[in-house]
């Protein structure tokens, strides 16, 4: 979803919570400089197991469930409720017996009885998920189930009853007699309904409704939870501001509506013919052919007949062969028009906008915007697997699904980012924001310098961390952003650009970008973990990175460097750097000279940026004996040095900049923003 359009919006609270620019006082103590990658269990458990391991990549016995589902849901405009029926095969090709199935029923966090985070407030309280029947291959699942023993756990002499337990909670949990044997398939048949509530409500997803005349459905029908190899069951509640961790599979979905109602949704409409008038079937026919904005249901084309076929209601079929979830929009009044993105390697796909016409405004750029996302960001990481995008208008505008973006133009860019994570690479967003939302901000600086067609400038973003650093606030990164608290928008969506910013100042801005691309594709349609990005980022950057990940994944550590002090003696000259933070960087000293005098002299660790101004560089490992100074001993010749900056593209998270020039500047710090470096 979309929070904030920068991300110092989130710094710049930060620095209101008391945090301020002053230097440690004091002295702190030599550092133990922490070198691996710390693995918690979970991790260990997939190496054990074969299915991960250290190269980044899946492992040789990695697997995933798949559950392909088939659904049937009626809308009633008249009370504002989907009633469905579904279908889900189960694909168990875990290794493993499973005796417990786990259902979310996101819609329960609308019935008030929920626990949810204080920032998600329900637009309505209703009376949730309704499900009035459950079969297993058949046999009906036991809805009011005796309650489990309270206490010393199963009673072996107790058969196991086949029932579903908690399903007034978003998290139900279904009990097996016999189990879901390893590499087997079970098929659950659920009839369920639940009432889209309306608004004003605060928070993401907490409305799904304009009146009774447009509906934004979204987590919207029961769906199995995710069963991995790092923790089996995926039991974390949805409380509000966290997303989603879903199973890829297939999606066959039909949708009853009154006729005149245009449906959009994730997949590809698979009855054009019985749902759609004729001229809006042959203007469709022309989306491919060039980049314009064409317009498939006009403004004055309404109801049934002229918005859609006639009839009395009809049933829009859309299939999707994988993703991990459904989404779609309905309204009495939409407009449609359509574009093109041309995708490389792939050709064009087509973009489909659906929105009120009184908010035509919001989306008269809406499709280049999405053209140039999807195209730039498939050339950035790896081509857009799905057949199309659609953007949906409505009460969420900031909100992403596979081939769906519950947006307009001011979020297009953004929302159309997470085609790639979690949509194609399914991060477990719940846990790890970051790695969703974080690197979806990362991507959206680079796409907005290409639109721009000025190179991306990422200098000043890594200092900046340091302005914030240390406050206990601030959860780490692989803290369980499902609990981040008020920190919750810096830790998922701000940081992560900071991080790589550093990242880039050490191996450079395009490695980054390569290896990035590298690690989505070895995970296109998987669901990779936080290790295993840092494994293949190491291994892709030919780095030993473990010093990095650990202190910006697992810490909220900053590096506060500074030039100590500087003298020349003869042709030398001795610059003594300190680092007062916990988190170590390379030592990277801009060195400027005088216009005149002595010939400047290579030296093996140095490159010259122009006549007079080298770069030297000395590699991380200087710290790893726990110093916290390290003397550079500069033999250039003797011409005579004007000017020394420690960092000087400031990617290196510092509480104080100022001391890292030679001589002290009286000038203030750089500001944070982006390109905000004057090193
Ligand atoms: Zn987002």
């Amino acid at each position: 979803m979309v929070r904030s359009r920068s991300p110092f919006v989130a710094l710049a609270a930060l620095a209101l919570l008391g945090t301020n620019g002053a230097a440690q006082s004091g002295s702190p103590p030599e550092r133990a400089i922490r070198r691996d990658i710390p693995l918690t269990s979970t991790i260990r458990r997939a190496f054990a197991g074969g299915t991960r391991d250290s190269t980044g990549r899946p492992g040789p016995n990695y697997w995933q469930l798949r559950t392909d589902y088939t659904i049937s849901a009626r809308l009633d405009p008249a009370t504002s409720r989907i009633s469905g029926r579904e279908t889900v095969v189960i694909h168990n090709t875990s290794p493993d017996s499973l005796t417990r199935i786990f259902l979310r029923l996101d819609p329960n966090i609308f019935l008030g009885s929920s626990p949810r985070a204080a920032s998600s407030v329900p637009a309505e309280n209703t009376d949730g998920m309704v499900i009035t029947k459950i079969t297993l291959n058949d046999r009906a699942v036991n809805l009011t189930p005796a309650p489990p023993p309270a206490r010393g756990g199963p009673d072996p002499a107790r058969p196991v009853e086949l029932g579903a337990w908690d399903l007034n909670t978003t998290l139900a949990r279904i009990a097996l007699p016999t189990p879901l044997n390893a590499r087997s398939t079970a098929t659950l048949e659920i009839d369920w309904s639940f009432k889209l509530p309306g608004g004003p409500g605060q928070g993401h997803r907490m409305t799904m409704r304009w009146g009774d005349t447009l509906y934004q459905p979204t987590q919207w029908y029961p769906r199995v939870a995710v069963y991995d190899d790092l923790r089996g069951w995926d039991t974390e509640l949805y409380l509000g501001p966290s997303e989603f961790y879903n199973n890829f599979g297939r999606f066959d979905v039909k949708i009853d509506v009154p006729a005149g109602w245009i449906v959009s949704g994730t997949g590809v409409l698979q009855n054009p013919e019985e749902v759609l008038t004729p001229a809006a079937r042959q203007r469709l026919a022309r989306v491919l052919e060039s980049d314009d904005i064409r317009t498939i249901v006009g403004p004055d084309e309404i109801g049934p007949g002229a918005a859609t076929a006639a009839g009395d209601r009809l049933v829009w079929h859309f299939v999707a062969d994988t993703v991990n979830d459904f989404a779609w929009a309905t309204a009495k009044k939409y407009v449609w028009q359509a574009t093109r993105a041309t995708i490389p390697g792939k050709g064009p796909v087509p973009v489909h906008m659906v929105f009120l016409p009184e908010r035509a405004r919001f989306y008269a750029n809406a499709g280049p915007i999405t053209r140039h996302a999807l195209e730039f960001y498939s050339q950035l990481w790896f081509p857009y697997e799905f057949p199309q995008l659609t953007l949906q208008d409505g009460p969420s505008a900031g909100m992403e699904y596979p081939m769906v973006i519950n947006s307009n133009q001011g979020a297009a860019d953004h929302e159309t980012g997470h085609q790639w994570w979690p949509m194609m690479v399914s991060n477990n967003e719940t846990w790890y924001g970051w790695m969703d939302e974080g690197f979806n901000q990362y991507m959206n600086i680079l796409s907005a310098a290409d639109t721009r067609q000025s190179p991306p400038n990422l200098d000043g973003l890594g200092q900046s961390y340091g302005r914030i650093s240390g406050t206990e606030a601030e959860p780490p990164m692989m803290w369980n952003a499902n609990y981040a608290g008020p920190m919750y928008g810096f830790q998922t969506y701000s940081k992560t650009p900071l991080m790589l910013s550093m990242l880039g100042g050490i191996v450079g801005d395009s490695a980054v970008r390569r290896a990035h691309a590298e690690w989505g594709k070895a995970w296109r349609f998987k669901h990779p973990s936080p290790w295993d990005y840092m494994f293949f980022m190491s291994n892709a950057l030919k780095h030993d990175l473990g010093w990095f990940w650990y202190y910006w994944l697992f810490t909220t550590e900053s590096v506060d460097g500074s030039i100590q002090s500087v003298s020349t003696e003869g042709v030398r000259t001795t610059v003594v750097v300190r680092q007062d933070g916990q988190m170590p960087s390379p030592v990277v000293l801009k060195v400027q000279f005088v216009p005149t005098g002595p010939a400047i002299r290579p030296m093996p660790n140095a490159a010259m940026l122009d006549a007079v101004t080298a770069l030297v560089t000395y590699p991380v490992d200087v710290w790893f004996s726990g110093n916290r100074s390290f003397t550079a001993v500069l033999d250039f010749g003797g011409r005579p040095i004007e000017r020394i900056s420690f960092d000087p593209y400031c990617r290196f998270p510092d509480r104080n900049p100022s001391d890292n020039v030679w001589p002290r500047e009286a000038a203030p710090p750089a500001q944070p923003q982006t390109g905000g470096c004057r090193g």
